[in-house]
């Protein structure tokens, strides 16, 4: 049963307000029950907060103000009011932080009732305008959804009135619709694929897990094509016959379409969708679903993990190696581990599915603590793409081309048998660097300590840390000479020039997260590639992750060799996993695929295994020089950084910690710098940085805690601690 404090209680009430404390609350009439949604009075305002519990009781009866009202949602239930505190303790973050991470939806406070929405009807308009044309395609777009009325404006670039006007032919329809309805069932009982060899076993071995009704966790690891997608589907239909929950991560919100629709056909009607580009009438509704149980099947970004699920039972993580599941602003926080976390406290499973694991995943599955799955083979006829490198110390490459001739060679004769052609490269924009030859000058941004890259399609200069971009200039900023800036090395829109003039007879289609305005834009070029409106694709890792181009038999990567320069602890198995999704984008169909390395280091280590695709054995030594070094997954880390507007105080702060490290000493953590970021200046904010290692086992963010505790920070000076650090920037 649930707690309830009759009216006039002392209750601890949560907000979402950086406030760091619970704060002691009056029960209203009626009383209140742990977990409540309720708006409490805070100085002049009223907020949003959750009961958390008793009052605290120090805090004078006579100054208690009075809860204002409970609003209408389903109570936070104890399990997510553990998950966010267990998640708040693990990531050092202010748990009202993790509050709002948990209420990302409009409207808590208010009722169901109905909401004026517009969707797509069966009329044309008598006269068709541009604007007009915009607002059709906006809701063809989203397949069917709803949109409100200023909603749908703002993402179609019109005036309210251009809505309005498509309401009378009918084109567009102007309903009133209750607030939150039930998503469309999806049916278990439809029969999936016929499983073959290993899957079935595999979808055998999750279904028992999820037949336990305990916690565990399952790496599914298998070759891109080898099913592990229909896998994980049964172990979703049997999470669903058993009248639970599932929720589906997948890193990208350009891989949710083509997967939306396999779910279609596999369950007879489209799950609900939670990422950035889902409409906030949608959000309001997901997120009351969920909470009451109206959506069976979500499919979403990492933050769908904060959703209020009712009965939580299957949490797949596809491509769980993907570093876009470390969120990199705000609350720092892995998805991958919190889903473990959540799972961990509502008794579900979790599927971490990838051909490429990460190490943390491959070495919790030695120790025994996940177990492991492994489809060998891709599915039918398809097979792995052969591997073989391009010894780029050997071939006559022209300066300022990339594409070798044995790459050129290969390209054309996929040309001339209809088949499409892969270059990867993952670098966006013209050109990494500008360089004056007057002078040597090299044009960094004004806010960071980074270089900017050109820009061509945008006939402007980027910094890819902050965003800022301006024009390209005529005159070196530096010494002021003109036509002297010349670009220096290779961004993905400068391959696509040497694509064009290499095969003037080919149509070059380039996919860099940059070129496109929106989510849908992308998927539309996604969509059109795959089906065969390119000859040759140049991309960046967006195109690593999933997608499936049937026509593809070729992958060159330009430059193998671009990962394992720098210093990050994960620069070889960020290289070993790009390069092998890279390379199993080719072939998926019934023909082998090639995969051609360019390298100038054929003999290094992690090309070597890339190339036999000796997995195990790279795993096995990666994992052996992370243990000698006493790094993740094998040791703990921590990073801090400190930034400020002037360098000094930073520095002094982190002088200040790096020598009073006691509470780390006392659990055998060390910690090392200050020293300036590798990206020292982000935004104008100069950047310090200190890394702390502790052995495994150690209470690590308990001794950061108290470590961090006595600092009291200068309005301008901001300390973020980052555990288990992803990127070292
Ligand atoms: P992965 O997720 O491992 O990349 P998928 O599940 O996407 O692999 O499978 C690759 C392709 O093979 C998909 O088109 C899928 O529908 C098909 N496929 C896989 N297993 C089967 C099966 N048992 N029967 C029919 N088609 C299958
Ligand atoms: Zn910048």
């Amino acid at each position: 049963m649930r707690e309830v404090f009759p009216e006039g209680a002392r209750v601890g009430v949560l907000t979402a307000q950086p406030l760091g404390h619970v704060l002691d609350y009056l029960a209203p009439e009626g009383g209140c029950g742990l977990g409540d949604y309720v708006e409490v009075p805070l100085g002049p305002r009223r907020v949003m907060g959750v009961v958390w519990g008793p009052g605290e009781g120090s805090f004078d009866a006579a100054k208690l103000r009075r809860v204002g009202r409970v609003l209408d949602a389903v109570p936070m239930r104890e399990e997510m009011r553990a998950f966010l505190t267990r998640a708040a303790d693990y990531t050092l973050t202010p748990l009202s932080l993790m509050l709002r991470l948990a209420t990302r939806t409009p409207g808590l406070g208010e009722a169901p009732g109905a909401l004026r929405v517009y969707r797509r009807g069966e009329g044309q308009p008598e006269r068709m305008t541009v604007p007009r044309e915009r607002v059709l395609e906006v809701l063809e777009a989203f397949g069917g959804l709803s949109f409100t009325l200023s909603e749908l404006a703002t993402e179609a670039g019109v005036s309210t009135g251009v809505v309005k006007g498509l309401v009378p032919s009918g084109a567009v329809l102007e309903e009133d619709q209750p607030r939150d309805r039930p998503y469309p069932r999806l049916d278990p009982a439809r029969p999936g694929k016929a499983l073959a060899g290993d899957q079935a076993e595999a979808a055998q071995a999750l279904c028992a897990g999820l037949a336990s009704g305990a916690y565990g966790t399952t790496l599914l690891k298998g070759v891109t094509g080898s099913g592990k997608t229909e896998v994980y589907l049964e172990a979703v239909a049997e999470c669903l016959r058993q009248g639970r929950q599932a929720l589906v991560l997948l890193p990208e919100i350009a891989l949710t379409a083509e997967f939306l629709t396999r779910v279609e056909a596999r369950f007879g009607a489209r799950p609900a969708e939670w990422h950035s580009g889902v409409t906030s009438v949608e959000r309001r509704r997901l997120w009351r679903m969920a909470g009451e149980g109206g959506a069976q099947l979500v499919v979403g970004a990492r933050s769908a993990l904060f959703l209020p699920f009712q009965d939580l039972g299957l949490i797949v993580v596809d491509e769980e190696h993907d570093s876009s599941y470390k969120q990199e602003e705000g609350v720092l926080y892995n998805a991958r581990d919190m889903a473990v976390l959540r799972a961990s406290l509502c008794s579900a499973q979790v599927v971490l599915a990838s051909a490429t694991p990460s190490l943390e995943s491959w070495a919790n599955a030695d120790a025994g603590k996940y177990a492991r799955l492994d489809l060998s083979s891709r599915f039918g006829t398809a097979t792995l793409p052969e591997m073989q490198a391009i010894d780029m110390r050997a071939e006559e490459t022209a300066p300022g081309r990339w594409i070798s001739p044995a790459l050129e060679a290969a390209v054309r004769a996929r040309l001339g048998a209809s088949r499409q052609s892969l270059l990867f490269l993952n670098r966006r924009g013209y050109a990494p660097l500008t360089v004056c030859r007057a002078c040597g000058h090299m044009i960094g941004c004004e806010h960071c300590d980074a270089r900017m890259v050109e820009h061509r399609f945008q006939r402007r200069l980027v910094c890819h840390q902050c965003g800022e971009s301006r024009p390209i200039p005529e005159a070196c900023p530096s010494c002021g000479v003109e036509g002297k800036l010349v670009p220096v090395g290779p961004g993905v829109e400068r391959l696509a020039e040497e694509a064009v003039a290499l095969f003037p007879e080919a149509r070059v289609a380039v996919l860099s997260s940059d070129l496109f305005g929106s989510a849908r834009a992308l998927k539309a070029q996604i969509e059109a590639i795959a089906g065969g409106e390119a000859d040759i694709i140049i991309g960046t890792q967006l195109v690593a992750k999933g997608h499936n181009f049937p026509l593809l038999t070729l992958v060159g990567v330009i430059d193998a060799d671009l990962g394992l320069q720098g210093s990050d602890l994960r620069a070889a198995e960020r290289t070993f996993q790009l390069m092998r999704q890279v390379a199993g984008r080719a072939g998926r169909g019934s023909e082998r695929g090639l995969a051609l390395l360019q390298t100038y280091q054929p003999e290094h280590p992690v090309i070597r295994a890339i190339l036999t695709g000796d997995e195990e054995g790279f795993w096995r030594a990666e994992a052996e020089e992370r243990r000698a070094a006493g790094v993740p997954p094998y040791g703990r880390m921590a990073g801090i950084i400190l930034s400020a507007p002037e360098a000094r105080p930073a520095f002094d702060l982190g002088t200040w910690l790096a020598r009073n490290d006691g509470a780390l000493r006392r659990v055998g953590a060390q910690v090392f710098g200050p020293a300036p970021a590798p990206v020292a200046r982000i935004r104008g904010r100069h950047r310090v940085r200190l890394l702390v290692k502790a052995p495994k086992g150690v209470p690590l963010q308990a001794a950061i805690s108290d470590w961090i505790a006595p600092v009291k920070l200068p309005p301008n000076l901001r300390l973020a601690v980052d555990i288990d650090p992803q990127s070292f920037m």
